[in-house]
């Protein structure tokens, strides 16, 4: 993993829970982006009462957990040395907290970027539905499609001032939903997903969201049979996610003896994450 060090450069407010942090320095000169539809990296963040943030090869291996999260590459434009990150405010959390705070001028560190979701041209129709966590990466998805291709999107907002303008050069549909509580999005999700009447032809679906909603539609999508290069569906936060690292944390050594199994015999990413759910799930996880 590549870590690449810079300073916050601006910071928008694009709705009243959603900042656009600009990070810009001579090492982000050259970022290389994957040009993935879903192209993310990780921000690492200082911990509570510092200003640097250390990472492994500086400190020489932490022993500490990193405090690092996932996040979109909104943007990313490697002459200037400059990433957009779109980071939706909620409670708790490092993310949030960190940049409520942020100024100009603060140290950024971030890793190179990665990615696995194409969404495919010769679809005759495309459904996206997500969260506000997810709305920097349809918005991102969008601004990549081909000029006419047509795709439907249901966006989950808290409330309406969370909309966003979303441009493409595709033929959108775009819907806004709003739920505000883990329940009612995890609701909201599964019931777009549902709702949704698949137009004919051979279609794509793409779902970033809670985790347990993610993980249902994932389910559902491949006992319906549908080709893996026809879906993504990803956990992009997890309701009570507290709760989950306890259970995980008593329990997830055990679990790593099977995982390696199950990579090993895996013949492609769909069916390793497939048995990943079984695994999961039969611990309870
Ligand atoms: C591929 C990918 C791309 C992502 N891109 C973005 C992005 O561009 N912008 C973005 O904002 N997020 C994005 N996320 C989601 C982000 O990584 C998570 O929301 C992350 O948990 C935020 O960390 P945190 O420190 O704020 O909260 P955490 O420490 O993870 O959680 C703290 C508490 O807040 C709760 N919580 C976490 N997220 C939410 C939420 N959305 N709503 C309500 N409660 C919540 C948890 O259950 C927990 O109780 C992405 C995730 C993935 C996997």
């Amino acid at each position: 993993m590549a870590f690449y060090r810079g300073k916050v450069l601006r910071i928008v407010a694009l709705t009243p829970r959603m900042r656009r942090v600009t990070v810009g320095g001579e090492a982000l000169r050259g970022y290389i982006h994957t040009g993935h539809f879903d192209e993310h990296c990780q921000v690492w963040f200082p911990r509570p009462g510092e200003t640097r943030v250390e990472i492994p090869a500086e400190a020489g291996g932490s022993r500490q957990p990193p405090l690092a999260r996932i996040f979109t590459v909104r943007r990313c434009d490697p002459a200037a040395g400059e990433v957009d990150i779109d980071f939706f405010l909620h409670e708790g959390g490092i993310a949030s907290p960190w940049v409520r705070n942020a100024r100009p001028g603060d140290p950024f560190v971030l890793t190179d970027s990665h990615g696995h979701d194409v969404v495919p041209d010769d679809a005759d129709w495309r459904f996206f539905v997500g969260d506000s966590t997810a709305l920097p990466a349809i918005g991102l998805m969008l601004e990549r499609l081909r000029p006419g291709v047509r795709a439907t999107v249901i966006g989950i907002v808290p409330d309406e001032s969370e909309q966003q303008a979303l441009a493409s050069p595709g033929d959108v549909d775009l819907h806004w939903v709003v739920a505000s509580t883990p329940a009612e999005i995890v609701t909201a999700t599964l019931h777009a997903f549902e709702a949704f009447e698949r137009p004919a032809g051979a279609g794509y679906f793409w779902v970033g969201g809670e985790a347990t909603a993610a993980r249902s539609i994932r389910r559902a999508l491949r006992s319906a049979g549908v080709p893996s290069n026809r879906f993504s569906a990803t956990g992009y936060w997890r309701a009570n996610s507290e709760e989950w690292d306890r259970r995980y944390d008593a329990i997830g050594d055990t679990l790593d003896e099977r995982v390696a199994a199950a990579r090993k015999a895996a013949k492609d990413r769909d069916s390793f994450l497939d048995e990943l759910d079984r695994i999961y799930a039969d611990a309870g996880l």
